[in-house]
């Protein structure tokens, strides 16, 4: 018996593609005054000063903090580093991560927020665009227009204060490699390196488009650090959360109205909490990743519970565990870790600072193992690179030791001066009976004469003939 299956024909009438990049909508955040807001301000208003003041501070004669790139050093204050002295550097970058997961673990995304140079210069570049569009309906109208007089001088300015930020950014970056007070008179008179023209180009298209253009789009899609962070979050991680069961059913109402009779919350669906979020999300939805904790829609919210006779915090910084009505711990294990990690490492640090030798010993043997010299006596040849990392002149002794009848023949006292790298040809004898192997370790060991703490010893071999 035969039976037949029965096919059905299924292929789609018309494939439909879809799109799965979205274009970006333009975000007009509104402006807004607050607690946040005054914190953020004065914590940016800090950071610029650092950022831009000390780039022309001086220090003995030179700029005081100065990556000197051609000579290798890097100059901070009082203090001069050289390639040997960059696992300080190393240090220094492993202790600023523990202390970013140290502090998003506590307080979530307030480093985005707060000191992020994107951040901080995104709201500059939305301050010159409030003083030179308007507040964001203006703004947005402006846009909606065509261009006339008006328009463009408007968009002129804005972009002109810019450009004149990014420049003066990309110089006070530049001016920490090319001393500064030098580097300014050279691109005015034409005569800076091309490099140097380079940079300062390559700094002021960045900040300008990072500022001015991309802005929320560095922060969701370009920033390794928003991605990982959201793991590092737990319930009692202080986060930008809006309390829905307080502000639920949202919706408008009338300033004395018993909303709560109408089943309304406290929430009166103003959406002034998105239209200042520079990231132009809804809080209300939930954490998001583009949430860059800044806590303008705090701010923004608590202005309108004030104006509503509410109390404020409908918006605030919490944690999950006390937004599901639970207690939060704030001392727990990761935490507890995090900062007894980085508190041994700032002190291992504050420690290798604090001992790092002012004078470094390289020893190089010469190629020649050993030679008999005209009285019998064995001898070896080295060269001695002594690196004087003080800020000063110093004059050192020199010594080897190791070996019991060891002759030193050469120059015992150099002097070096501060940030000199010498070489010092320098020769060991010893009379052949009194070498104990064919190989045997040694010290060379240097000293200032003026400061016994300045100090610092290399080992090496002195080599002879087999012994029998
Ligand atoms: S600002 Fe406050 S009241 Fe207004 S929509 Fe946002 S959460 Fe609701
Ligand atoms: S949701 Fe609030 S805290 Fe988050 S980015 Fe927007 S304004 Fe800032």
């Amino acid at each position: 018996m035969s039976s037949q299956i029965p096919v059905k024909d299924v292929t789609p009438a018309k494939v439909e593609s879809v799109d799965l990049y979205a274009n970006r909508e333009k975000i007009y955040t509104r402006a807004f005054t607050g607690l946040f807001r005054n914190l953020r301000m004065l914590g940016g208003a800090l950071l610029f000063v650092l950022y831009f003041g000390t780039v022309w501070l001086s220090w003995d004669g030179r700029q005081a903090v100065w990556w000197d790139l051609p000579a290798r050093k890097f100059h901070i204050f009082g203090a001069t580093y050289w390639p040997q002295d960059f696992v300080l550097l190393s240090a220094l970058l492993i202790i600023a991560a523990f202390g970013l997961f140290f502090i998003t673990v506590f307080a979530g995304r307030v480093w985005c927020g707060y000191t992020c140079p994107q951040s901080v210069f995104t709201w500059v570049f939305m301050w010159a665009e409030k003083v030179t569009e308007g507040d964001r309906n203006q703004r947005m109208k402006l846009d909606k227009a065509p261009m006339d007089g008006r328009k463009f001088l408007r968009k002129l300015a804005k972009h002109g204060i810019w450009v004149g930020v990014s420049l003066a950014t990309a110089l006070t970056f530049v001016g920490y490699f090319t001393p500064i007070r030098e580097l300014i008179p050279e691109l005015l008179t034409l005569q800076a390196s091309g490099w140097a023209v380079f940079w300062v180009g390559f700094f002021t298209l960045a900040t300008y488009g990072n500022a001015g253009w991309l802005r929320e789009q560095v922060c969701i899609y370009m920033c390794p650090y928003a991605r990982f962070q959201s793991v590092m979050f737990d319930q009692d991680t202080l986060i930008v959360s809006y309390d829905p069961r307080r502000g639920e059913h949202r919706g408008p109402r009338k300033k004395d109205a018993d909303y709560k009779a109408q089943g309304l919350g406290d929430c009166i669906d103003c959406k002034m909490c998105v239209q200042v979020c520079p990231t132009g999300i809804d809080i209300r939805d939930g954490l998001q990743i583009e949430c860059i904790g800044c806590a303008a829609c705090i701010d923004a919210c608590d202005s309108i519970m004030d104006k509503m006779s509410y109390p404020k915090g409908l918006i605030s910084y919490t944690t999950e565990h006390n937004l599901s009505g639970q207690q939060t711990h704030l001392a727990r294990p990761r935490l507890i870790g995090y900062a007894l990690a980085l508190l041994a490492m700032i002190g291992l640090f504050v420690w290798a600072i604090a001992s790092r030798p002012l004078v470094e010993l390289d020893v190089i043997k010469d190629r020649v193992l050993y030679r008999e010299n005209e009285q019998g006596r064995i001898e070896n040849v080295y060269t001695l690179k002594i690196m004087n990392k003080s800020q000063h002149d110093i004059s050192y002794l020199i010594e080897a030791e190791g070996l019991d009848g060891l002759v030193y023949e050469g120059k015992r006292e150099v002097k070096a001066l501060a940030g000199e790298v010498l070489s010092l040809p320098v020769e060991l004898s010893i009379e052949p009976e009194k070498l104990p192997s064919s190989t045997n370790e040694i010290r060379f060991r240097i000293q200032s004469i003026d400061d016994a703490r300045i100090t610092n010893d290399a080992d090496s071999r002195f080599i002879g003939p087999s012994v029998r």
